[in-house]
């Protein structure tokens, strides 16, 4: 198939690239560099499976594709906060897009939703029927928001106008390929563990998140994009849920590190808990997350090891 990625450069959006090319497909990646870096696709340059388009998803396009995975957008609060304005017209321009293309050319259309449409929750776990506790006038409501909105744009085009779509809520994430100034929780960890900086958790660190490793989340992404007839919205993330405070001591105790613990202060609407509820993904996609949190960090600081020494 022919298949678009957005926010190819990124994160999340090379790592799919990989797979798609490893199976054989035509890729085209699109990316307008705002937090993601040519280096993550630079190993695919030259592939004749794949083409790199440096292109702004607020900006109409029209390309000739059987799937398009909308993953353009910043995920990092400290990157999302940088241009709020900026960041909701991708999630809501970018969306209508994405949506115009597909519904265009009738191609099926996966968008990387977050568990952040679940705002401060107050059930917990979040199922995907929870509607949220979300604040529509914070600090965070330029991605919370927009996403939501993203969500609305999706179901409207599929009732209205029949486009086929696959609506992911997306839990912490996290793996090779972060950028080291993310500014996201176990990016910043490691980094400052391996630098002998400070590690700064933010308020007393008893915050929870439940962290799923890349590899598990990719298998979860194909799957239902691949699946013949789940719209979503489905949860795709790792159900164990650790403090922040127990990820800075874990991220201590498997680098090494002589970093001490500092407190900082807590980000204005920073959810107090997070974990999905993965029953739906477990029964329709036979899908469930492998990698375990001491496993994937070390990965991960391998990765950083690296990323550190070459800079
Ligand atoms: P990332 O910041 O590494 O990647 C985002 C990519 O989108 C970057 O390459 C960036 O340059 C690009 N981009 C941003 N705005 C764009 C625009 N207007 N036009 C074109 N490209 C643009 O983040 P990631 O972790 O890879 O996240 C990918 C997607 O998954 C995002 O939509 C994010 O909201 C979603 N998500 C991620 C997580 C996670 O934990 N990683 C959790 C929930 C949702
Ligand atoms: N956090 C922290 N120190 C950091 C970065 C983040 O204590 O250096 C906390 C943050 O306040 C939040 C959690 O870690 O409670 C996860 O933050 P992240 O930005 O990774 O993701 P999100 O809040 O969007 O889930």
């Amino acid at each position: 198939m022919k298949i678009l990625v957005t926010g190819a450069a990124g994160f999340l959006g090379s790592h799919l690239c990989d797979r798609l090319l490893e199976q054989g497909h035509e890729v085209i990646g699109l990316d307008n560099f705002f937090t993601g870096s040519k280096r993550n696709v630079e190993h695919l340059v030259g592939n004749p499976s794949f083409e790199l388009v440096r292109h702004d998803v607020i900006e109409p396009i029209l390309l000739e594709v059987d799937r398009i995975y909308n993953l353009a957008c910043p995920a990092s609060p400290v990157h999302y906060q940088y241009n709020p304005v900026k960041t909701i017209k991708t999630s809501v321009m970018g969306m209508i897009n994405m949506l115009g293309m597909a519904k265009r050319v009738r191609a099926r259309i996966l968008q990387a939703s977050t568990s952040e449409v679940y705002g401060d929750p107050e059930v917990h776990p979040q199922r995907e029927d929870y509607w949220g506790h979300v604040n529509p006038i914070g600090i965070r409501s330029c991605y919370d928001e927009g996403k939501r909105v993203a969500e609305t744009l999706c179901f409207d085009y599929h009732r209205q106008n029949a486009v086929e779509i696959r609506v992911m809520r997306i839990f912490n994430t996290y793996g090779p390929r972060m950028h080291p100034d993310d500014g996201r929780v176990v990016s910043n960890f490691i980094v400052q563990a391996l630098r002998g900086d400070d590690i700064t958790v933010y308020g007393d660190g008893s915050q929870t998140r439940s962290f799923c490793y890349v590899d598990d989340l990719l298998k979860g992404m194909m799957g239902l994009m691949e699946h013949p007839s789940l719209t979503g919205p489905v949860n795709i993330g790792n159900p164990n849920e650790f403090t922040i405070r127990q990820l800075a001591e874990q991220v201590i105790a498997l680098t090494g590190s002589k970093s001490k613990i500092v407190a900082k202060p807590l980000p204005s609407d920073d959810p107090k808990q997070r974990q999905p509820d993965i029953t739906l993904a477990r029964k329709e996609l036979a899908w469930e997350p492998k990698v375990e949190l001491r496993e994937g960090l070390l990965k991960t600081i391998a990765y950083f090891e690296g990323v550190l020494k070459k800079a």
